[in-house]
């Protein structure tokens, strides 16, 4: 894929960019190598200060790196605001705890002191993709940089102009110039980075092709991953549930970055007592999304990111047709408009042991499903080969304890939509991926915990 802004909206190049040659690459890797040598010496409080200013340009300029944003993959612009807000605070967020975090932690053995300590890795190199251009930057570079790690950046070919402001605005937070660098490179040539004796470990969020590829090169070197990969995540709604307060939620979570993220809730099992009104309901909440331009404050519904990703799920959508599925409303790109627009749509009556039924979908279509009881809700909800988070609705104190028992996912929320928060650990199980972000969790993946053992 070239390595260029398309406005999603209009089909439009506005920029093309040249991907970094061979030698350019290895003059970056060497400036990531040296610099981590005096990073790794810098105190946590000049980092968290760094780290603060990062968050206070993120704030000021907010408005600017939202357009760079809604240009480069079409979310609606509103949405990106707050994108840049949310990176703003897992900023504050490991400023603040990564030392208490980090902190040595005692254990009483024969030694006459042993202890625990968290030291930085070295050069992380992070692939990451476009649905979330600034966020999944951010929620790796934040805790990385404050366990002392440096970090490389491949970004999605589409977001270019969204990795170059990240990197600016790490550089201009005060992070010495080799702490967080962006290499315009393609897919390409990630696996030879793995080979570098710099580069220690690395994290990819996307697809499960990218994922897998990506660990094979890892484990080649013996070098640690860290996946976050995609998730067909089941929304619950049993017969007890709040439906008005399950339905507007599930319509913000089927919608959500047009319909684009890996913890949208994509498949809505709803027991059949309440099934009826529920499809109801859901079908009007559709209905109701203003569909157009993502540069426009009342737009809840922009374009996918790439004709790809309007081609793949139009695909999946007619496998679902021809599987026996009923579409309630969509169904077919907007032939009407330029740009890669999706409308919201519906699709009923899936076999649930089709293979389609098993698949995620990238885009506004919400499957439902219709179930006798909370037995079948579950069982419905595991069958797939992905386990990322679930949305289950129930005012029945029983059914939540089941459901949080029983659900095969990284995540359970219980009347509320799955979202990631840093103050929780983030990630999932099955072909979902391993290892955690944010949290505390999240900082202890690439650091060495070492023991230590003095007589
Ligand atoms: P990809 O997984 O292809 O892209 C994500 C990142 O991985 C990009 O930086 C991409 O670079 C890079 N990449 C792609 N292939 C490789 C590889 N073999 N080795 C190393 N890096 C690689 O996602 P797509 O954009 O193609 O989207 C396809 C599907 O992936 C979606 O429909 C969705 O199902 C899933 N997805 C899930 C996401 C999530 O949040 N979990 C996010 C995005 C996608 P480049 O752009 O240069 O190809």
């Amino acid at each position: 894929m070239a390595i260029a802004t398309i406005n999603p909206a209009t089909g439009e190049t506005l920029k093309t960019f040249e991907p970094l040659n061979d030698t350019e690459i290895a003059a970056k890797l060497d400036l990531a190598g040296k610099t981590f040598e005096q990073y790794r010496k810098t105190s946590f409080s000049e980092r968290s200060q760094w780290l603060q200013k990062a968050a206070d340009i993120l704030e000021q300029e907010k408005a600017n790196f939202a357009q760079i944003m809604t240009l480069e993959m079409g979310k609606p612009l509103k949405a990106a605001v707050s994108e840049v807000e949310k990176c703003a605070l897992v900023c504050r967020y490991y400023a603040e705890h990564a030392a208490g975090f980090l902190a040595d932690v005692s254990v009483n053995t024969d030694a006459s002191h042993s202890f625990v300590c968290y030291q930085p890795l070295g050069v992380i190199l992070a692939v990451m993709p476009w649905n979330f251009p600034f966020w999944q930057v951010f929620r790796f570079a934040a805790p990385a940089l404050m366990a002392g790690n440096v970090g490389l950046l491949k970004h999605a070919s589409n977001v270019p102009q969204c990795a170059l402001a990240i990197e600016d605005i790490i550089r201009r937070a005060g992070f010495p110039q080799g702490g967080f660098q962006t290499l315009l490179i393609g897919a390409a040539k990630v696996a030879n980075l793995m080979t570098d004796d710099r580069v220690k470990a690395a994290t990819l969020t996307g697809s499960e092709p990218a994922g897998a590829s990506l660990a094979a090169a890892a484990g080649k070197q013996i070098k640690k991953t860290v996946l976050e990969l995609g998730g067909s995540d089941p929304f619950i709604v049993l017969a007890s549930a709040d439906l008005e307060a399950a339905v507007v939620t599930a319509t913000t979570a089927r919608m959500l970055n047009n319909g684009q993220s890996c913890i949208a809730a994509k498949r809505f099992i709803v027991e059949e007592a309440i099934a009826d009104q529920f499809e109801k309901l859901l079908l009007d909440k559709f209905l109701a999304l203003k569909v157009g331009d993502p540069m426009q404050p009342d737009t809840d519904l922009g374009p996918l990111a790439t004709p790809d990703i309007l081609q793949d799920l139009d695909q999946q959508v007619q496998s679902a047709v021809t599987s026996g599925g009923k579409v309630l409303t969509g169904g077919h790109p907007l032939k009407e408009r330029s740009g890669n627009f999706y409308p919201a749509t519906i699709i009923t009556d899936i076999p649930p042991e089709s293979a389609i039924a098993q698949e995620e979908f990238f885009g506004p279509v919400a499957l439902l499903f219709r179930v006798a009881d909370i037995d079948a809700a579950i069982k419905l909800a595991n069958a797939t080969p992905f386990g990322l988070g679930a949305s289950a609705w129930t005012t029945n104190n029983q059914e939540r304890d089941r459901l949080v028992e029983e659900i095969e996912a990284g995540a359970v929320f219980i009347n509320g939509m799955v979202k990631s928060d840093p103050r929780l650990p983030f990630g999932g199980i099955k072909r979902s991926g391993y290892g955690r972000e944010l949290s505390i969790q999240g900082i202890h993946e690439f650091v060495n915990v070492k023991t230590v053992w003095v007589k």
